[in-house]
């Protein structure tokens, strides 16, 4: 997200709790911004540092968004970062902010690869480089900001070199992580750092923020409910196939009870293309919605729920060398079996 966009109303609310703290001096140097993916960790911690680098800022305002530094954060909303990784998050190599005293540390290409391909870790070399950065004068003689994001890919000898720096602060010095998972970092790292906590907003304040995003009311209930009520992963799949695809999923699911449609044609569909984890995510999740329809049917209801845990191991199956169409195959094949079992049994003579 850009920061010449307005933040959401969550967004705000910790953004101006945050920022109230760091002018009163109630914020350490060391920040962990947590809490679901796509709720604007980033944008928020991004907005922050735009005011503690802002070099006229009067007590109590925003940033002047006249200074060196507002112009040169301002610029580098006009060319955002290119890289991005696979699983479609944005990437920024160290140091490739735009502004000197801003330092963001993410994942990077390894360039030793053949061909080169993003590191799945934050590794040690790009932390001591921060902290070295960290240790000289700041190029503008102001503060000083370093965001680390996914904290949580810090690796094990990274993560020591962390602890030192976050040992040792300095005064102007701001080293904020961003996790969507923070319990994988160590709790030497977390015990450090004050946590600025991100939460799911009320339904009307997310209904209300994907309308003002364009999107039809009647599809933004959809979709936030299908997220289960997160409003930037129900605008995301607004945005991409994700609604489609769920809704095909659905369907697909149906035709093969009605045995219109074969598990081993819909099996090959579904891993066709890079959305079969996604697919079998929607599909446990619908599994989850038509045992809350089948509650008169406690047989139906305890299938579903099997088939929901079968859903959820295949899609970690996918993350390994097994077979993707085979490994659908079977769960669609017990899909089928399982919706048989329950039509025999829901016939009047009572059989199955
Ligand atoms: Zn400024």
């Amino acid at each position: 997200m850009s920061a010449r966009q307005p933040l959401a109303p969550w967004q705000q609310r910790i953004h101006d709790h945050a920022a109230d703290a760091l002018d009163a001096g109630r914020l350490g140097h060391g920040l962990l911004f947590c809490g679901p993916a796509q709720l604007g960790k980033r944008a928020v911690a991004e907005r922050l540092a735009e005011r503690v680098l802002c070099l006229q800022r009067s007590a109590g305002e925003g940033p002047c968004g006249r200074c060196r530094s507002c112009h040169l954060l301002a610029q580098r909303h006009q060319r955002d970062p290119v890289e991005t990784r696979p699983d479609g998050q944005l990437a920024h190599p160290l140091g490739h902010s735009g502004h000197p005293d801003l330092v963001l540390v993410g994942h990077v290409l390894n360039e030793k690869g053949r061909p080169p391909k993003m590191r799945s870790e934050i590794v040690i070399e790009q932390v001591r480089n921060l902290s070295e950065k960290l240790a000289l004068t700041t190029q503008y003689g102001g503060a000083q900001v370093v965001i680390i994001d996914p904290a949580d890919a810090v690796n094990h000898a990274a993560c020591n070199a962390l602890l030192k720096t976050l040992e040792e602060p300095v005064p102007g010095r701001y080293l904020w992580l961003v996790s969507g998972n923070p319990a994988r970092l160590p709790a030497t790292i977390r015990s450090r750092c004050q946590r600025l906590e991100f939460r799911l907003p009320p339904r009307e304040e997310s209904l209300q923020w994907l309308q003002a995003q364009g999107h039809d009311s009647g599809d933004a209930l959809e979709a936030l409910e299908a997220a289960h009520g997160h409003p930037g992963q129900a605008d995301a799949w607004l945005r991409n196939e994700g609604m489609g695809l769920r809704r095909q999923v659905g369907t697909d699911l149906d035709a093969i009870a009605q045995g219109t449609r074969t598990p081993l044609e819909t099996a090959q569909r579904w891993t066709a293309d890079e959305h079969a984890a996604l697919r079998l995510r929607h599909a446990a999740d619908l599994a989850v919605a038509r045992a809350a329809e089948r509650l008169t049917d406690p047989a139906r209801t305890r299938s579903l729920a099997a088939w929901f845990d079968q859903a959820n191991r295949t899609c970690e199956l996918l993350r390994t060398t097994v077979r993707a169409d085979l490994a659908v195959l079977e769960l669609l094949m017990a899909w089928r079996s399982g919706a048989a079992r329950s039509e025999a049994r829901s016939r009047p003579d009572g059989a199955g």
